[in-house]
């Protein structure tokens, strides 16, 4: 029985949960974890860390490096003939992306976690009934805070009354991995490169020297991840004699926004408190900033000072930016000749697409290259209207 008392209960334990987790340990909170599976756990994810997140990981206490998977230093997009390409901004020094696979980042943060003595308990379940609490092993949990960690369709979310939501996309996504030498961009060094076409996007991450994920995502329900490849010719080619590393996996993305992310001393992170389509690529960097604004917010454990009000109150600005480009990107998606006028657009001004790059790496604001570049974006507007 004492096992299950805890000054922070979190259900759920995938990059969120574990997150939140490293950062409450690290302000001294007695944390208690558990997942219904096993670890390493998996699931499907273009795997591509930004410097932004990999800035965020090395404040956790895990300073990933180029040999964890394959580092990549910027972002390709490319539909039928036309291709831009940014690299990251300069202000970020040599700082480069690292693609790996989703086990190696769960063990990583397992590893720190269990290093700061984080509880774990695996293969369990944690039970939410209406009005009964909840239950880990058929046993009560004691707790001041509960943390939902536990992912899109969380249970603890409508458990908590917090289920209020507004879905603004719902598409299918899906992973795979191939063996082949990733290759390089414009630039000569590896991108994560984001191809479209009518079906859909197909995301190339590196996760190794000899091994690269891809992820695809469409709207449309009855496609799947090789019609995605086939409708991109070049895709289609380079990967036509590639091996399978890895079995093929499915599942939602969506772009849902929460009225609120509380109630009484319970709260939801990652996609349990909302999503961005998996197109902008910042389900993982939205889990760490969250983790860390929840560990600031019950940062006095003291009972008597500690409350999630920041975290509420400060939430919903950190899902913003990457929803708004969730819906920029899926207006492209929908548009294919909006689409290519703003491929064009980017190709024919290269700063447009790399200041673009480092708004979303956190390195410039948006309003900011709205100023710089209004007459080219108004008069793409105008050109789509
Ligand atoms: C196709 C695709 C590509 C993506 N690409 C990227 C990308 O390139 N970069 C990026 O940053 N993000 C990407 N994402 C998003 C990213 O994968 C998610 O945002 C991230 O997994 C969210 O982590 P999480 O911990 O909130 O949820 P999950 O990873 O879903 O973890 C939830 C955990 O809760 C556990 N659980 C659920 N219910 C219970 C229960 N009752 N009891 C115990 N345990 C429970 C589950 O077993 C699971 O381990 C992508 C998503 C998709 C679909």
């Amino acid at each position: 029985m004492r096992n299950n008392t805890c000054d922070v209960f979190i259900a759920g334990a995938g990059p969120a949960g574990l997150a939140a987790a490293i950062a409450l340990r690290l302000r001294g909170a007695d944390v208690l974890l558990a997942d219904a599976q096993r670890p390493p756990i998996d699931k499907p994810c273009g795997e591509g860390l930004m410097p932004d997140s990999l800035r965020d990981l090395t404040r956790l206490g895990i300073p990933l490096e180029p040999h964890h998977g394959a580092a990549f230093t910027g972002i390709t997009f490319a539909s039928g003939e036309t291709r831009v390409s940014a690299d990251f901004p300069p202000s970020l020094g040599n700082a480069t992306g690292i693609g790996l696979r989703r086990t190696t980042l769960h063990r990583l943060l397992l590893d720190r976690a269990t290093e700061l003595g984080v509880r774990c308990s695996w293969n369990t379940t944690v039970i939410l009934s209406p009005n009964q609490p909840p239950t880990l092993a058929n046993q009560p949990i004691h707790y001041r805070w509960l943390i939902g960690a536990d992912g899109q369709a969380s249970r603890l979310r409508a458990w908590a009354s917090l289920e209020s939501a507004h879905v603004r996309s719902r598409r299918f996504g899906f992973r795979a991995h191939y063996r082949i030498e990733p290759w390089s961009s414009e630039s000569g060094q590896p991108h994560v490169e984001v191809h479209w076409s009518n079906l859909g996007q197909a995301y190339i991450t590196p996760t190794g020297h000899d091994e690269i994920c891809v992820s695809a995502m469409t709207r449309h329900p009855h496609v799947r991840l090789a019609e995605i490849l086939h409708s991109i010719p070049t895709l289609r080619d380079r990967l036509a004699t590639a091996t399978p590393t890895s079995s093929e996996r499915g599942c939602i993305t969506l772009t849902r926004h929460l009225r609120r992310v509380t109630h009484n001393n319970v709260a939801l992170i990652g996609d349990a408190a909302g999503s961005a389509d998996a197109i902008t690529g910042e389900g993982l960097g939205l889990a760490f900033r969250q983790a860390f604004l929840l560990a600031e917010s019950l940062a006095p454990i003291n009972p008597n000072h500690a409350s999630l009000n920041l975290y509420e109150s400060s939430h919903a600005a950190i899902l913003a930016l990457p929803q708004r480009m969730a819906s920029l990107l899926l207006l492209l998606d929908r548009h294919p000749r909006l689409r290519n006028r703003t491929l064009h657009v980017f190709a024919n001004r290269p700063a447009l697409f790399r200041e673009l790059l480092a708004v979303h790496v956190g390195e410039q604001t948006l309003p900011g290259v709205v100023f710089r570049h209004g007459p080219a974006l108004a008069a793409l507007l105008l050109a789509t209207a």
